[in-house]
C-alpha cells in the first residue's frame, strides 16, 4: 500500500520536476551589428522582442506543452516583428518581393519540415510545422508549399505584407553595390541581411526541437534557396547529441553543413556543445570566408551561442530559469529574473 502511494506520488510529482529542466534559446539574426549605429531606444528594442520571444517559448515549456510548440511561438513573435528579417520585415529580392524559407526538426524521431520560397504564407515557421506533422514529405517549395499551407488553413497574405521601407532601402545599397562591382547576387551582406530568426528548446520530455524561419538575403535572384530550409545546414535537431539554428551567408552554411556538422562533433567527438560550436564558426567557417552564428543546445540544457560576425541578436533562459540577453559580444544584464507566467 504504502509502495503504490510512493508510486503514485512519483507519478504526480515527476511532470514538475522534469519541467524545471527546460530551456530555450533564440537569434534575430547575425551581422555588422555596431554599437556605433545604434541608439540606446533601438538597442531596447531588439532586446525587448527577443525576450518576449523566448519568454513565450519558456512560458509553454514551463507548462508542458511539447517543445515544437514552443519554436514556433518563439519565432512567431520575431516573424511578426517588422524588426527582424523573417516574416514581416523580411528582405526583398531583386525583384523588390520576398521569398521566404523556414524548417524545423525534431530531436526524437529525426522528423523534420521546410517550406523554401514562399510568397504569400504569414508564417513560414507554422508551414514547416505542418509540412513535419501532416505531410509524407520533409521540403515543399514555392507554389505547392503554398497550396499545401491553404490546405492546412494557414493564414495566406498579400506578399506586399512583408514590406517595410528599411528593407527597401537596404535592397537599394545591395543593388547599387551589385552594379559597382558587376556581380550577379548581393555579395558579402553586413547589415543588410540581419535578421533571421531561430530558436531551440530541451522541453519537458528531454526532446531537442530546432527552428529556422528567414526571408533570406537582399537582392537574392533566380529562386536562390538559403541554408534555413535545409536540414542539417540551417537547422538540426537530435536528442543525441544536440540542437541546432543557423544564421549567416547560407551559401557558406549549406556549403559546410554547419548544423549538422556541430552535432555530429558533440557525438561523435564527445566534445562540450560550446567547443563543437565554436569551433565550427570561429574556426573551419571564418578560415573558408563564411560569416555567421548559431545558437545550439545539447541534451543537458547547455547553451552556446557563437558568431563571428560583429554581433547576433540573441537570448536564452538556462535549465536554472537565468535569462540574458545579447546583441554584441558581451551579453547585457537586463533582467536576470525570468518571469515564467509571462
Ligand atoms: N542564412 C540566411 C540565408 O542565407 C540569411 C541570414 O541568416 O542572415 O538565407
Amino acid at each position: 500500500m504504502k509502495k503504490r502511494l510512493v508510486t503514485l506520488l512519483c507519478g504526480l510529482l515527476a511532470p514538475v520536476a522534469l519541467a524545471a529542466d527546460v530551456a530555450i534559446v533564440v537569434h534575430g539574426g547575425a551581422g555588422t551589428i555596431l554599437k556605433k549605429d545604434m541608439t540606446a531606444e533601438q538597442e531596447q528594442r531588439y532586446a525587448e522582442k527577443l525576450e518576449e520571444a523566448t519568454r513565450a517559448g519558456y512560458a509553454l515549456l514551463k507548462e508542458g506543452v511539447a517543445g515544437e510548440k514552443a519554436v514556433v511561438a518563439a519565432i512567431q513573435v520575431l516573424e511578426n516583428s517588422p524588426l527582424f528579417n523573417a516574416g514581416k520585415g523580411a528582405v526583398y529580392t531583386y525583384d523588390e518581393t520576398h521569398e521566404l524559407d523556414a524548417s524545423i526538426m525534431h530531436g526524437k524521431n529525426l522528423e523534420a519540415g521546410a517550406v523554401s520560397g514562399v510568397t504569400t504564407i504569414k508564417s513560414p515557421i507554422a508551414a514547416a510545422l505542418a509540412v513535419m506533422q501532416n505531410s509524407a514529405h520533409v521540403m515543399l517549395a514555392g507554389k505547392g508549399a503554398e497550396a499545401f499551407a491553404k490546405s492546412q488553413n494557414l493564414e495566406q497574405v498579400e506578399n506586399s505584407y512583408f514590406n517595410t521601407p528599411d528593407r527597401l532601402k537596404a535592397l537599394q545599397k545591395a543593388k547599387a553595390r551589385m552594379q559597382q562591382q558587376q556581380r550577379e547576387d548581393g555579395g558579402q551582406q553586413g547589415s543588410e541581411r540581419m535578421g533571421t530568426v531561430g530558436a531551440v528548446v530541451i522541453d519537458h520530455k528531454g526532446n531537442i526541437v530546432a527552428g529556422t524561419s528567414t526571408g533570406g538575403m537582399t537582392a537574392k535572384r533566380f529562386g536562390r534557396v538559403g541554408d534555413a530550409p535545409i536540414i542539417g545546414a540551417g537547422t538540426y535537431a537530435d536528442n543525441e547529441s544536440c540542437g541546432v539554428s543557423a544564421t549567416g551567408h547560407g551559401e557558406y552554411f549549406i556549403r559546410y553543413n554547419v548544423a549538422a556538422d556541430i552535432c555530429a562533433r558533440v557525438r561523435y567527438q564527445g566534445v562540450s556543445i560550446q567547443r563543437a560550436a565554436e569551433t565550427v564558426i570561429n574556426e573551419e567557417l571564418k578560415q573558408a570566408g563564411g560569416s555567421g552564428g548559431v545558437i545550439a543546445m545539447d541534451k543537458r540544457g547547455n547553451i552556446a551561442m557563437p558568431f563571428n560576425t560583429a554581433g547576433m541578436y540573441r537570448a536564452s533562459i538556462n535549465t536554472e530559469g537565468k535569462f540574458s540577453v545579447g546583441i554584441y559580444k558581451a551579453l547585457m544584464s537586463i533582467d536576470d529574473t525570468p518571469n515564467p507566467t509571462n
